[in-house]
């Protein structure tokens, strides 16, 4: 199974990296508009590829997407420290308008996952100008990922077995959904006095903080981040492609919000199947009706929804 890679900077190599590493994929195209860095990323990927599962690694124009199953979109700019993932809009914006339907011509087969920022809005734009394609975002899998990481790490137990979400924008208004965070099974709470480990607001506020703040966090120390969402987009990728019924905090349109955000998804072939919506309290209800503003307010800025400003 073919899936494509547009974007070989930082994310999308790791992502392809990830991919190998894993098997996720028996063929794995890298397309950029810097031709070069796609073919030396390409190039240095392959090598791994003996050494772990054997997949098929090569670089090409966009035209060479044909056949792909999925197309991570992994194009743009990104973060500079100091930068939110809004701030980067206006640019990615204008590449996706001229991109993204290229690569629908290219690969018209494909699901479109995309992970560029500020990636719910970048979302929105893909199935407005791809209509009736299947389009998901990375949404806050990455975030959901920092936040069982953080529990874990309270808990002392391995983070797969950690369940939490992260939910809304990508981005600073995400809302920790602590209602519904278990760690064996138990919710967090019952399982830490079990343990007898401390489980206060203020380590629930040190774990919000670390999650929300993972991102500026480690671009002021390394200027990007890319081994945690080139894992998330990796697993996302194969439950694509095994159709598993994966539930996963991908950003989709969502008619009740007006707009994509994350929310517990099930995905199989063809991206998202169904939304699965968590229990809340009053004051995450009320945190996602934030989130959601937030985001129809910078989607705003877009040509393409400037009359529902
Ligand atoms: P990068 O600068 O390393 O790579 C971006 C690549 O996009 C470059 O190689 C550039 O040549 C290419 N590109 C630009 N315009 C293009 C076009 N029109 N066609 C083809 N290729 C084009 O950046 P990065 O660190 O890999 O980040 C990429 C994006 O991913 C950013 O928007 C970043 O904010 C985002 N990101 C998302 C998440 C997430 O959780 N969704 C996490 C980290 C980064």
């Amino acid at each position: 199974m073919k899936v494509g890679v547009v974007g070989a900077g930082l994310v999308g190599a790791t992502a392809a990296y990830a991919m190998v590493l894993r098997g996720s994929c028996s063929e794995l195209l890298l397309t950029d508009l810097d031709a070069a860095r796609a073919g030396a990323e390409a190039q240095d990927i392959a090598h791994a590829s003996p050494v772990s599962h054997g997949t098929r690694v090569a670089s090409g124009p966009l035209e060479a997407l044909a056949g792909s199953r999925v197309v991570i979109v992994a194009a743009g700019a990104n973060q500079q420290p100091g930068e939110s993932r809004l701030d980067l809009l206006s640019k990615n914006a204008a590449i996706f308008r001229d991109l993204l339907p290229q690569v629908a011509a290219a690969a018209p087969d494909a699901a479109l996952l995309i992970a560029t920022n500020p990636v719910d809005i970048l979302t929105d734009l893909t199935v407005r100008l791809l209509p009736g394609r299947a389009v998901l975002g990375s949404g806050t899998v990455l975030d959901s990922a920092r936040l069982r990481w953080l529990t874990a790490e309270r808990a002392g137990v391995d983070a797969t077995h950690v369940h939490a979400s992260v939910l809304g924008e990508h981005g600073d208004s995400e809302v920790i959904a602590w209602s519904s965070v278990t760690v064996a099974g138990l919710p967090v709470a019952a399982f830490m006095a079990a343990r007898d480990l401390p489980w206060t607001t203020d380590t629930r506020a040190e774990i919000e903080a670390g999650t929300r703040g993972a991102a500026a966090a480690i671009i002021q120390g390394k200027r990007a981040t890319y081994y945690g969402i080139g894992a998330a987009l990796a697993r996302i990728t194969e439950r694509i492609l095994a159709d598993r019924r994966a539930i996963l905090t991908v950003s989709a349109p969502t008619p009740a919000y007006g707009v994509s955000l994350s929310l517990p998804r099930i995905v199989g072939a063809g991206g998202v199947l169904n939304t699965v919506m968590p229990l809340l309290d009053a004051a995450e209800t009320a945190a996602l009706d934030v989130s959601a503003g937030v985001l129809r307010a910078a989607r705003a800025n877009l040509a393409e929804w400037a009359s529902e400003a």
